[in-house]
């Protein structure tokens, strides 16, 4: 596919493709195989033009911080787009929105708005994530969540044609979205943020610090691994398995955090996914509950 792509991709976007590009490169667990192509658009227009140009049987996949994801070890076929360096612009448009183009990191967000005195942005700085990222997942911490503040959304399609729709058109929940059509994604978002509570930054050191205490930050990680069950949190059913310290080569349940599973070094995407249908077995057999994966599992094994 890769070779074949070389001559779909018209010349003038090749400066910003890298073709058989690692994604474990690209993703907070470090693991994933080849994309054929890996594009980064520098402009809205650019990106549009591409996707008009790149023919429709060409699969195309969009990445954020790869902060919730679990690329398997042979990669994705066809275009992996990524807005991180060519559309990361935030801008505060009126008194209390302000726009963040999908490249933005929530981290920056986050920052910003406690900067410009506008809120409730905090919890952003709590997903190592892409604004993009946060509205496919409605990514939350700490009480706040990413579609509470969201007004309307930017969004392309597989043709390239751009389009704005209001928040109102989607079906949104605990770490889900539903979009009115299919094949769609977020190139940015307007957000309302209302309150202006003066906050401090010093409000997102401490959030953090609580943070680093109950999680493995700064280890190699997917977040989450499950979504909560209704009632239940993941890490505690996880944790009454006797399932944390339980490893696949390099792949391990946190001691920490036991919804965390860690990448030790040299884990492949395989012991990740391994030991993820473990965990989800015993919760199951020693707990009765099943429990779903948040990390979205993408791609072909090796
Ligand atoms: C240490 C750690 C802590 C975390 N803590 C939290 C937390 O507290 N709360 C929380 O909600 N999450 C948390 N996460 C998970 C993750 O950070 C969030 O889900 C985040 O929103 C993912 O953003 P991303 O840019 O990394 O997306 P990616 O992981 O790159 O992508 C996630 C999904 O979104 C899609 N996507 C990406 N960009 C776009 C786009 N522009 N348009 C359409 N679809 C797109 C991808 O195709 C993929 O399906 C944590 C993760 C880690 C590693």
């Amino acid at each position: 596919m890769t070779a074949a792509l070389r001559d779909l991709i018209p010349e003038r976007f090749v400066a910003n493709v890298r073709f058989n590009e690692p994604l474990s490169r690209h993703t907070s667990w470090h693991v994933g195989g080849p994309a054929d192509a890996y594009f980064t658009p520098q402009s809205v227009d650019e990106l549009g033009q591409f996707l008009a140009e790149l023919p429709r049987r060409v699969p195309v996949h969009w990445l954020g911080l790869g902060s919730n994801v679990l690329i398997r070890d042979g990669g994705l076929r066809g275009v992996v787009v990524s807005l991180l360096s060519g559309l990361s612009h935030l801008e505060w448009q009126t008194d209390t929105v302000v726009h963040a183009d999908g490249g933005v990191l929530c981290a920056v967000l986050a920052r910003q708005c406690v900067k410009w005195n506008l809120g409730p942005a905090e919890f952003f700085a709590g997903i190592p994530g892409s604004v993009g990222g946060a509205l496919a997942m409605n990514a939350g911490a700490w009480g706040g969540e990413t579609w509470s503040q969201v007004i309307e959304v930017d969004v392309m399609n597989r043709a390239g044609a751009r389009q704005t729709r209001l928040a109102s058109a989607y079906q949104v929940g605990y770490r889900r979205v539903t979009p009115p059509v299919a094949d769609e994604w977020f190139i940015g978002a307007r957000f309302k943020f209302p309150e202006q509570p003066r906050p401090s930054p010093g409000t997102i050191d401490e959030l953090l610090t609580r943070r680093r205490e109950t999680q493995p930050i700064g280890s190699w990680s997917g977040g989450s691994t499950f979504t909560n069950p209704k009632n239940h949190f993941a890490a505690e059913l996880i944790e009454r398995s006797g399932l944390k310290g339980c490893r696949k080569g390099d792949a391990v349940v946190s001691e920490k955090h036991a919804n965390f599973i860690l990448n030790e070094g040299h884990a492949t995407a395989a012991d990740i996914e391994f030991l993820m249908s473990h965990v989800t077995a015993e919760v199951e057999r020693l707990q009765g509950i099943h429990l779903v994966p948040e990390v979205r599992i993408l791609g072909e094994v090796a």
